[in-house]
């Protein structure tokens, strides 16, 4: 710590000291002593009611006293400070009741000054009666699961994968880096060769994030064959599409044949459609940050200004708050055990997080000229906490990249111009390799 900070904290410790004497000599003075029913005074006005103050995606510290007792004079330059130092983190407000004596009724105050701590949501959580200290406001804020005083993240990355990938490049996705299927494979004939994807649904992440012109694209992609396990040209495929009772998520069946088609369809259901159809369902529903296509089900749910979307990474999610300039409100799934996260953003800052320890881990990638760059959508993702973090990168031992906490993931997100962010997530300018 250096000097200053060393001064500042003896400094409030004495303020602290005094306050505590003072208070206590004035046990019958003023400090205590309440508005009496007949004070003059004005009605509370609407921005200063509970409802208008707080629940703004913010934790709020409301201080109601009157300017002329002394622990609330104690009280004015902590006030200050707070407010100064946590500015996009907590609201700070003095309420003065010698202007509107209606504040006691509603807040329920009985001592001057009493400090009331709400929740990012605007529920009361703790309020306390008298002077208190920044130290020990603090300590409260903590305790109730605010940490306003976060230390540094600890280091922990992994830059060089646990485990050779051997895979034949063959079988891996060229999108998701999953295996592939025999009876899924999705194909695309490029000029630099044979595009693989594990299924019809990353060929249209792929479509969706292809800067180049499309329309030739359709003539050169191939769908397995359900029956035979045979390639065939997309457009002349009939698919089966069904949603998969246990995930939710869509599952896709192609058929050269409409018999082989309607057979399968007999034994286990789904909707006969064609490629046109199928790529309209599959482009439905898209990231609110790079537009890729997303089934809902794998998807983080972004609220932006009362209209909902989609985030395709948690990382794409807080993207949102940058390309659309608002608050957001982000669920997303811890990548190990599905448990919930809410993230709330305030002018580009992390408002609040749940649960509090929630981490985020930034897939990095060394790239073959030896620089890192992002491992991309697939490789991102949130934790409840770096337990289930340390777990998940143990389980996967190909993933790299390093922890980082959500704050710093909205950040990197936000310092990002409107040129970057158009092309976020985007194959390249160019053709897929
Ligand atoms: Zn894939
Ligand atoms: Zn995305």
């Amino acid at each position: 710590m250096n000097k200053i900070g060393k001064i500042a904290i003896v400094v409030v410790l004495i303020v602290a000291v005094v306050a505590v004497i003072v208070a206590k000599r004035n046990k019958s003075g003023r400090d205590g002593t309440m508005p009496g029913p007949g004070a003059a005074g004005q009605q509370v006005p609407a921005e200063y009611k509970p409802d208008q103050l707080t629940g703004k995606a913010l934790p709020a510290l409301i201080d109601i006293g009157a300017g002329t007792c002394i622990p609330c004079k104690l009280m004015a330059p902590i006030l200050e400070e707070l407010k100064k130092e946590l500015e996009g983190k907590l609201v700070v407000q003095f309420l003065d009741l010698s202007i509107y004596p209606g504040l006691s009724r509603e807040y329920g105050i009985r001592v001057m000054p009493t400090q009331i701590f709400y929740d990012a949501s605007g529920k009361e959580l703790f309020r306390h009666e008298g002077f208190y200290s920044k130290e020990d406001m603090l300590a409260k804020w903590k305790e109730l699961g605010v940490d306003f005083t976060a230390p540094e993240l600890p280091t922990f990355e992994r830059l060089a994968p646990a485990q050779v990938d051997n895979r034949p490049r063959d079988s891996i996705c060229y999108m998701c880096d999953g295996d592939i299927g025999p009876k899924t494979l999705a194909t695309v004939q490029t000029d630099k060769g044979q595009v693989r994807l594990c299924s019809p649904h990353c060929y249209f992440i792929m479509y969706s994030c292809l800067t180049e012109d499309k329309t030739a694209l359709e003539k050169r992609v191939s769908l397995t064959d359900w029956a035979t396990g045979k390639l065939m040209p997309a457009s002349s495929a009939t698919c089966l599409y069904a949603l998969d009772s246990r995930t939710g998520r869509p599952i896709v069946k192609a058929f050269a044949d409409k018999g082989n088609a309607a057979a399968e369809q007999e034994t286990s259901g789904g909707s006969s459609i064609g490629w046109t159809v199928l790529q309209q369902e599959e482009l439905a529903t898209r990231c609110g940050f790079c537009d890729r296509a997303v089934y809902p089900q794998d998807a983080a749910v972004v609220r932006a200004g009362g209209v909902s979307t989609w985030g395709c990474c948690s990382h794409c999610a807080l993207g949102v708050a940058a390309r659309t300039g608002l608050d957001i409100e982000v669920r997303e799934r811890d990548r190990l055990t599905g448990s919930q996260i809410v993230v709330k953003t305030l002018h580009g800052g992390v408002a609040s997080l749940e649960p509090a320890t929630a981490v985020a881990w930034f897939g990095r990638r060394r790239k073959p000229d030896g620089t890192w760059g992002s491992a991309g959508c697939f490789h991102q993702g949130f934790f409840a906490n770096l337990d289930n973090l340390k777990k998940w990168v143990e389980q996967n031992p190909y993933e790299t990249g390093r922890l980082i906490s959500i704050s710093q993931a909205l950040a990197a997100k936000m310092k990002l111009s409107p040129q970057q962010i158009q092309k976020a997530c985007k194959i390249g300018e160019c053709a897929p390799k």
